[in-house]
């Protein structure tokens, strides 16, 4: 969601706030933890840590945000020019959180794009035998051929190796280490089925190139080892040990449930409708990219609000996001932590929205956040522009700090429902520990008490607001 975000979020950060950074802005609209966190993961922050600032001013903003839980990134960016090299300014950062001991969190953005730099070399070839891009992504990145993007695998495994190599040698441990990376590289969307189908290098590499899911699949199946041989392996011959994900890339049921920005439909793609909605067929790119942790995204796209014509219409954004937190949380192994990109205030929002528009009310927000952790989800990565940030982290924190007093039910406890109801009603979300379940609920009608199986034994779920933990009888 972010490339072209980056830069509005830049913008606001430096006219809007000019005397605050994300740093201030974090710790004014949170309070530091007292609770032991015991096993559980903090916050992440998908933002990073200002460059500019002295070593003095690093270490008291990590010290402050560490007290509140709160990670957040060093970005890993190529130089600008007349700058030596970008790997001094993230080592000044993280030489200050190894001697603070705190974990180390790398944003790669910045160095892995571009794949697909428009070099002759990665284009499409027609009939003609003339190279073409599809540009119906971005207008800045023209997209080539899935069969040709290999001669670009090594520049930019050097551009990661070289900041790996840095950090070794200072003895820096990295704990994870994750890209946003996105419109960029092979993709099935927009005139991407249409573009393969004129080139005759696709047509060679894929067999039924007609058959939509045979194209998915070799399309998806390259993106995926592309981020295994270029990032994972990078990343993992150095530190065996370190998480490493991507934006929006995780386990889930065999289908998405949301769009992003740049994303458009497909004509004979593979879809299950649900009202206007349309949930696609998805490949399992997580599992061949080798990822050892999954990032799936739960924002609030406007998108959603159109889609679905749901009455109450808070349901319009709780049920395509409790399907896709379901998908991720049920299909992925306990082995693999389920670190969420989250976002509430309403995502690509346009300037005039209906007079019936209702976004997802802070409350519901907060129940959602709940139906997360107790479905499998173990922390949440908050992204948002720095306008809307105060607010966010705000809620995100505060669900937080009420979980950690129920650490054991998060932290060794089993997720029991997965039921999503295809009309409005109520939404129950549960861990089992021994006798007991911790439970949520959401009512989208009248609330009533539920009966409900948990483990073949019908329990009554009273009517409650809150997380509450009850025996099973
Ligand atoms: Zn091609």
């Amino acid at each position: 969601m972010k490339n072209l975000l980056y830069f509005s979020v830049i913008l606001l950060g430096t006219v809007v706030m000019a005397d605050e950074n994300v740093c201030d802005i974090l710790i004014k609209n949170t309070k530091p933890i007292i609770t032991d966190i015991d096993k559980r993961l903090p916050i992440f922050v998908w933002a990073h840590i200002p460059e500019h600032l002295t070593e003095q001013q690093i270490l008291s903003y990590l010290k402050q945000l560490d007290e509140r839980k709160i990670v957040l990134l060093t970005g890993w960016r190529i130089p600008k020019e007349g700058e030596k090299t970008g790997i001094q300014n993230a080592l000044k950062i993280d030489m200050i959180r190894k001697q603070l001991n705190l974990p180390v969190f790398i944003d790669a953005s910045g160095i892995v794009y571009m794949f697909f730099d428009g070099s002759e070399q990665t284009a499409h070839i027609n009939d003609e035998g003339k190279p073409f891009f599809d540009t119906s992504f971005s207008k800045e990145v023209k997209i080539g051929c899935p069969f040709r993007i290999e001669t670009r695998y090594r520049v930019i495994a050097e551009r990661i190796e070289n900041f790996l190599k840095a950090y070794k040698k200072e003895g820096i441990d990295i704990k994870y280490w994750a890209v946003d990376w996105e419109v960029d590289g092979p993709i099935e969307w927009n005139n991407a089925w249409e573009n393969s189908k004129k080139c005759m290098v696709c047509r060679k590499n894929i067999k039924n190139i007609d058959d939509f899911y045979e194209f998915q699949k070799a399309v998806r199946g390259k993106r995926a080892e592309l981020q295994k041989e270029v990032f994972v392996k990078t990343v993992s011959k150095y530190y065996p040990e370190c998480l490493i994900g991507n934006y929006a890339v995780n386990p889930h049921d065999g289908y998405r449930y949301w769009w992003d920005y740049f994303e458009k439909e497909t004509k004979g793609a593979i879809y299950q409708k649900k009202q206007d909605a349309l949930h696609r067929k998805w490949f399992d790119e997580f599992r061949y990219s080798g990822y050892t942790m999954a990032m799936p995204v739960i924002y609030t796209w406007y998108r959603f609000f159109q889609d679905y014509n749901f009455e109450p219409k808070e349901y319009r954004w709780f049920y395509p996001l409790m399907k896709e937190a379901t998908s991720v949380g049920k299909n992925t192994s306990s082995n693999i932590p389920v670190i969420t990109f989250v976002h509430w205030q309403t995502v690509s929002k346009p300037k005039n929205v209906p007079a019936d528009f209702v976004p997802l009310s802070r409350g519901k927000y907060k129940e959602l956040l709940w139906h997360l952790l107790l479905r499998g989800h173990d922390a949440f990565c908050l992204w948002s522009p720095i306008n809307e940030m105060a607010e966010e982290i705000k809620v995100v924190h505060e669900v937080y700090a009420e979980s950690l007093k129920y650490n054991d039910f998060i932290l060794k406890g089993k997720p029991v429902f997965w039921d999503v109801p295809e009309e409005p009603d109520t939404i129950i979300s549960g861990m089992k520990l021994n006798e007991k379940l911790l439970f949520i609920r959401s009512d989208f009608k009248e609330p009533r008490e539920l009966k409900i199986k948990v483990d073949g034994r019908i329990t009554k779920i009273p009517v409650i607001k809150e997380p509450a933990i009850m025996e099973i009888k």
